[in-house]
């Protein structure tokens, strides 16, 4: 009998314990595998993945087809809703056991469960891994046994349970001495609709490089090179000092228990300011889980804010405020270079992110859903678990949130963390500045006494 692989969001050959299970069982009972990649946007409703991380997945699929074939074992491309094509595949296939790694989005979990549940009653054995997280989100809890809403006892308690986390490097076991298989169904990227605007495929290819090979380059490069000076230089735009691990984070191109595993020896052994970068970069990490799990405990915060005495009135939509947010025409220097560098690249360094995000909802009274969904479409590491909870804090409505009343002033900010304007030079390039859409010190004050009237008027209630 033959055991299956179902590749979602690890899209790698190491630290994949889903992959490594079933190629020990298959050496075991001398069976195949058969390994596979279902495009299933019904069941990825309502967050279909937008154009810019679709051509991520792209990339990042055709780059496992290649590597998983130089081993010798075949990434079969299928179609469809995983509770019909997958108990039909392992028929058809006299495939007795399947294994993968676990997804912590609700609307994915639940198709997960169910499919789980179907094939256990028809006597497959069903291995489900959780190598996307540190933990199980159900693990940690607070003393009243209530799931965590704040970050840092959270993060005190992961902190202290790191060094029991299995981060053993899980290198599958002589593929080359296992057949896999090709199934009936199987189809080209392009047949299985998994295929991006070619325009999006342009600007995208000439600032990223996605697939596992590419990520573990960038992990090493961001150890050796960059890590010492993180702490110091993370905040700043227009120096290149993160590890730009999102995506590679997001699509599972490199395991999270790798990247620990490489930090715990300069955490414990390095000297002291290797120590320190590598604690400040490991926060960050678990801000990553944190989002997991706020994500898996409070499934409505996608859509809803978080602390409901913030609720819409907040907000008013407006089209063409929204329009000119989108593409950079603000007139504020810096939040229009943030959108910009989204627009070309995919992608914007965190601490613009903030100042955007502060700039829409507060200065220009959108709803966080608007500019989360905007985030959705264009980002290539768009993340629902991390993109949610970043719009969230910074609307001030999410977890252990910014409180409402800190609205950022984007040029104070520039002055501070653009002091030379390489980056708003940059991504503004030599466009004509607009004129303001919004006054700041305006928008600024209305702002606060929207939030405060809302908040005495839902804390009346
Ligand atoms: C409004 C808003 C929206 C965001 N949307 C996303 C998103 O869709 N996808 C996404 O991956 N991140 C999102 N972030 C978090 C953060 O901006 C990015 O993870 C970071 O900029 C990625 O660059 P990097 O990999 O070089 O980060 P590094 O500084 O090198 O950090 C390493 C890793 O830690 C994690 N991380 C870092 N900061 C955060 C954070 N604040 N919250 C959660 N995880 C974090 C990421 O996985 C990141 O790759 C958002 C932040 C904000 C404020």
């Amino acid at each position: 009998m033959h055991t299956a692989v179902w590749f979602q969001r690890n899209l790698r050959i190491d630290y994949n314990e889903a992959l490594n299970w079933a190629l020990h069982r298959a050496k075991l009972n001398q069976g195949k595998v058969a390994l596979f990649y279902l495009h299933s946007p019904e069941d990825e409703a309502p967050w279909q993945r937008g154009a810019a991380s679709s051509w991520w997945l792209q990339q990042s699929l055709s780059s496992l087809k290649s590597a998983l074939s130089q081993q010798g074992l075949v990434l079969n491309i299928i179609k469809g809703g995983a509770n019909e094509a997958i108990p039909n595949l392992l028929e058809q296939h006299n495939i007795d056991a399947i294994s993968w790694q676990r997804n912590h989005e609700p609307h994915l979990f639940e198709h997960e469960e169910k499919l789980a549940e179907q094939l256990t009653q028809q006597g497959v054995t069903v291995n489900i891994t959780n190598d996307s997280m540190l933990t199980h989100p159900n693990q940690l809890m607070t003393q009243k046994g209530t799931p965590y809403k704040v970050f840092t006892p959270f993060y005190r308690q992961l902190r202290k349970e790191l060094h029991h986390i299995n981060h053993d490097p899980t290198t599958p076991a002589a593929p080359n001495s296992i057949a896999s298989m090709t199934l009936d169904c199987s189809q080209s990227l392009d047949t299985a609709g998994i295929s991006v605007p070619h325009r999006w495929q342009q600007k995208l290819a000439e600032h990223h490089q996605p697939g596992e090979q590419h990520s573990q380059q960038l992990l090493l490069r961001f150890v050796t090179e960059r890590l010492y000076d993180y702490p110091l230089n993370r905040d700043f735009p227009a120096i290149e000092a993160t590890s730009v691990l999102a995506a590679p984070l997001h699509f599972g191109e490199i395991s999270i228990r790798q990247v620990i595993a490489l930090l715990q020896p300069i955490i414990e052994e390095g000297d002291p300011q290797h120590h320190q970068a590598a604690e400040v970069f490991l926060r960050q990490l678990i801000w990553r889980e944190f989002a997991r799990y706020i994500l898996w405990h409070f499934p409505d915060t996608t859509e809803q804010s978080m602390n409901k005495r913030f609720d819409a009135s907040l907000w008013a939509y407006d089209e063409e405020r929204l329009r000119r947010w989108q593409r950079g025409e603000t007139g504020v220097v810096l939040i229009d270079a943030g959108m910009k560098q989204l627009w070309q690249t995919g992608t914007m360094h965190n601490r613009v992110r903030m100042l955007v995000a502060s700039y829409l909802t507060k200065n220009l009274a959108q709803p966080w859903q608007l500019g989360a969904r905007w985030f959705w479409e264009t980002l290539v590491d768009a993340d629902l678990a991390n993109n949610s909870m970043g719009w969230q804090w910074v609307a001030g409505t999410g977890v252990d949130a910014a409180p409402y009343f800190r609205i950022f002033n984007p040029e104070t900010q520039a002055k501070k963390f653009d002091p030379d304007n390489l980056y708003q030079q940059r991504w503004n390039n030599a466009d004509p500045q607009p004129e303001a859409l919004v006054d700041l010190g305006d928008s600024r004050r209305e702002a606060l006494h929207r939030y405060q009237e809302n908040r005495k008027r839902n804390s009346l209630q």
